[in-house]
């Protein structure tokens, strides 16, 4: 996916809500200190479909993370239009983005242990994701999805007794358990072995082939690799 080419893409309303988990329209985003202006982001135009793996990728600076907090609902843009689902966001108040947030956007930090509680088992971590999302899941459901991203014999372990690797898989498990819109992934195997980050990868595309959408950035070529589509940003704005 190339969003300033996609089809769907026109020049004054973006990428069309259809298929889309997620758009930005002319997205402008400046940071000011006390000395100066840094314009992160310069009208920035792009879709995340729905059932794809994306992958932000840039040099440091580029806008990777401000982009990914626009897209996730915890900061908002100077000017343009973030939607998630079919609700546009950037006007909401706070209040209103939690609540959205809360059901319609997980997150996967970079650190396998900041995505999860130290004292719960794995069973108990999804079922608390699936709750704070307000999603009814039943045991046989986070059975399954245990079972399908290789933890269902491990249902009962806690974070100090998983590998990194089984960590991370039991978050992307927690980040998707309750369907939510989008699944926002800061460079999610960065601190993976090229082993575990293979298996973590292939979690991630084996889901989204299910309907969810992940929006990951990322240096790494592994993760470009499982990309279904891939931005490219330098200096906050899109590039071919
Ligand atoms: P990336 O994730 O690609 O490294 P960022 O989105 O973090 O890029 O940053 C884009 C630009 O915005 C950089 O020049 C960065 O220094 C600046 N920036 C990011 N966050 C802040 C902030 N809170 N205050 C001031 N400048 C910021």
């Amino acid at each position: 996916m190339e969003p300033r080419s996609d089809p769907s893409t026109t020049a004054s309303e973006g990428p069309t809500s259809e298929g889309m988990a997620a758009r930005c329209v002319d997205v402008v985003k400046t940071y000011r200190t006390a000395t100066e202006s840094v314009t992160a982001l310069g009208r920035v135009t792009l879709g995340i479909p729905r059932g794809r793996v994306t992958v932000v990728v840039g040099p440091s600076g580029a806008g990777k993370s401000s982009l990914l907090r626009l897209l996730g609902c915890v900061d908002r843009p100077d000017s343009g239009a973030v939607h998630v689902g079919d609700q546009r966001v950037d006007g909401l108040r706070a209040r209103a983005r939690r609540g959205l947030r809360r059901r319609h956007v997980s997150y996967l930090f970079q650190r396998p242990g900041d995505n999860l509680l130290p004292y719960l088992g794995a069973t108990e971590q999804v079922r608390l994701a699936a709750a704070m999302r307000g999603a009814p899941v039943d045991d046989a459901q986070i059975e399954d999805l245990l079972t399908r991203l290789g933890l269902g014999h491990r249902g009962a372990h806690r974070p100090a007794e998983l590998s990194g690797g089984e960590q991370q898989r039991l978050a992307v498990a927690c980040s998707v358990i309750g369907s939510p819109t989008l699944v926002v992934a800061d460079e999610p195997t960065a601190e993976l072995d090229t082993a575990a980050a293979e298996r973590v990868l292939a979690a991630m595309a084996d889901l989204a082939a299910t309907g969810v959408a992940f929006v990951v950035s990322s240096h790494d070529p592994r993760v470009m690799a499982v990309a279904d589509g891939t931005v490219h940003l330098d200096h906050g704005r899109v590039v071919a």
